[in-house]
């Protein structure tokens, strides 16, 4: 079971269909959490945060959630770079070197970058969380520290 309160930070996709607020049963008075959201709740996007997060909170835990039926898996990086060119051509060195989040594995790429980063905690907790969008089912799909 996920330990709740302000020690809990979750990522999650920034998915409209998603509430990781109901979802999780987060009400901001009796459960708490601070919340990250982006495209696909990828974590190589929110590193940032997360590390910055470590530094100003004492954030244990770490929920990665991702769901089915996810954007992410559906537009693949060359077809957002190329939407982005059309938007702004200038850029074009930035957009294609830049990773834009494309899902092609598991949500357990995400728990290892987590882990693997030297700005997150090694006794930090992550959980990593599937949410099913069409039967609202929501599972575990690993727990470890980072140290393991
Ligand atoms: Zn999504």
């Amino acid at each position: 079971m996920i330990a709740t309160g302000a020690g809990v930070v979750v990522l999650s996709c920034s998915d409209p269909r998603l509430n990781p607020y109901q979802i999780l049963g987060i009400d901001g008075k009796t459960v708490k959490a601070t919340m990250v959201r982006n495209a696909g709740g990828r974590v190589f996007d929110a590193i940032r945060t997360l590390a910055v997060l470590q530094t100003i909170g004492q954030p244990g835990t770490i929920v990665v959630m991702h769901h089915t039926d996810c954007g992410m898996t559906h537009f693949h990086d060359d077809a957002i770079k190329e939407a982005l060119l059309q938007i702004a051509p200038e850029e074009k060195a930035s957009i294609e070197a830049s990773k834009f989040g494309e899902i092609k594995g598991s949500i357990r790429e995400d728990l290892a970058l987590i882990r693997a980063s030297p700005l997150i905690k090694k006794t930090t907790q992550v959980v990593g969380l599937k949410y099913d969008i069409h039967t609202g089912v929501l599972s575990q799909v690993e727990e470890t520290k980072c140290e393991l």
